[in-house]
């Protein structure tokens, strides 16, 4: 069998060469959002209608941010996905916030239930990741942090095209991040924090774009405008380049939204009565895949395989299939176990091991894809359909 070319993203088409070249000879480096930033910027808050978009070099210095930006630090609490991609929860550590961690639930997201046993008078946010796509129970969450007057904030690095009640996901509560690394629309590297709040969008400048775009946009009457200059010590732009992508790619996202979803429905309609394996899919009556990756559910109880062998006989036969690995439980890291955050690295806190049953459960199903969407992707999907079809056939009890 004739296996295609490796999945690559973005699709370098001549569109995208030019808008890079064309930003070379614009500018390299932009010290305030008059240029191709502030143009991307407003772009990818028109996407996620929001009213702001703040840039950043990376998903993890916007989440960095949205944690300053959220005024937490020393002595607060934060609830995070215990099942998460670790950078979610990391740069609330590297502050000095106790994070506490809740399993999931049947799609791999924050489970609401486990909310109220995580609750302490020192709880100031919970933070949830969209997994793989699928919208957490927003409905349930937003109630539970309304009820106890707790800043929402969102994750919504795997889920750039999710909805959840009718509304994208970056709308539900006070900020949110979306990285633009290798995600559904991309910069390359970079990150985008997102939010409604006009006094959240100037803390967030403060920390990463500091002197001549803090004194532009910052209210020079407010009291934090005497920052402006020295912002909160962190300088974390995105550069130009990236952000010339980011356009290129939001551009596009209308094709690459259609061309996602409608291989989404394909390996679901394909799938539909296999007993080994079924996509994970939010519910269509409740919310919206965000189309970063195909995600699978593998049945051990009929298959004669494990996942795992049964993920090593796809990639065998040229499909891009795996179990992920460096998203798994973050909960018994290190770095959310020191006492302080001034810790030093060469003294390692001791851990007692948490389980997380849930969250363990759907990693040990867990399987993902690509989900390919450009022009000429037509041969790579026929492939992986094809593939995951035999297979699952092959290894049926
Ligand atoms: C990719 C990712 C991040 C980190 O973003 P970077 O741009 O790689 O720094 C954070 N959270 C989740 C869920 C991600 O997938």
């Amino acid at each position: 069998m004739n296996t295609p070319a490796p999945y690559g993203w973005p699709h370098l088409d001549p569109e995208l060469r030019r808008a890079v070249d064309r930003q070379l000879d614009r500018s390299l480096s932009d010290r305030d959002a008059s240029g191709v930033i502030g143009e991307f910027e407003k772009e990818f808050a028109r996407f996620v209608g929001t009213r702001h978009a703040i840039a950043y070099s990376s998903g993890t210095s916007a989440l960095h941010a949205m944690c300053v930006a959220a005024g937490l630090g020393e002595g607060d609490e934060i609830i995070a996905p215990a099942y998460t991609f670790f950078a979610t929860a990391t740069p609330f550590a590297y502050e000095g916030v106790r994070v506490v961690f809740a399993d999931a639930d049947g799609w791999g997201n924050l489970d609401p239930a486990d909310l109220p046993s995580l609750l302490t008078k020192r709880t100031r946010a919970v933070i949830v990741t969209h997994m793989w796509g699928n919208p957490c129970d927003m409905t349930a969450i937003a109630q539970f942090c309304r009820d106890n007057d707790l800043l929402l904030l969102e994750d919504c690095s795997h889920a750039h095209f999710a909805a959840w009640a009718g509304h994208r996901v970056g709308t539900f509560g006070a900020m949110a991040v979306f990285s633009t690394n290798q995600k559904a629309i991309t910069t390359g590297e970079g990150g985008v924090l997102v939010t409604d709040h006009d006094q959240f969008r100037e803390f967030a400048l403060l920390h990463g774009h500091y002197n001549k775009r803090s004194f532009k946009e910052i209210d020079p009457t407010a009291p934090h405008y005497q920052y402006a200059l020295t912002g909160m010590g962190l300088k974390s732009r995105m550069t130009t380049l990236s952000a010339a992508i980011g356009l290129d790619q939001l551009s596009k996202a209308g094709t690459i939204e259609r061309r996602r979803r409608s291989i989404l429905d394909r390996f679901a309609d394909v799938l539909d009565g296999n007993p080994v394996v079924s996509p994970v899919n939010v519910d269509p009556e409740r919310g919206s895949n965000g189309l970063y990756v195909l995600g699978l559910r593998f049945n051990a109880r009929a298959a004669t395989v494990t996942a795992q062998e049964f993920t090593d006989q796809l990639v065998h036969r040229g499909a891009e299939f795996d179990m992920p690995g460096s998203t798994g439980v973050i909960a018994n890291e290190p770095l959310f176990h020191r006492p302080n955050r001034a810790m030093p690295w060469t003294t390692v806190p001791d851990i007692h091991p948490a389980t997380f049953g849930g969250a363990q459960q759907f990693i040990d199903s867990f399987i993902k894809a690509p989900l390919f969407g450009y022009p000429g992707d037509e041969p790579a999907v026929a492939h992986h359909i094809d593939t995951l079809v035999a297979v699952s056939k092959e290894v049926a009890r």
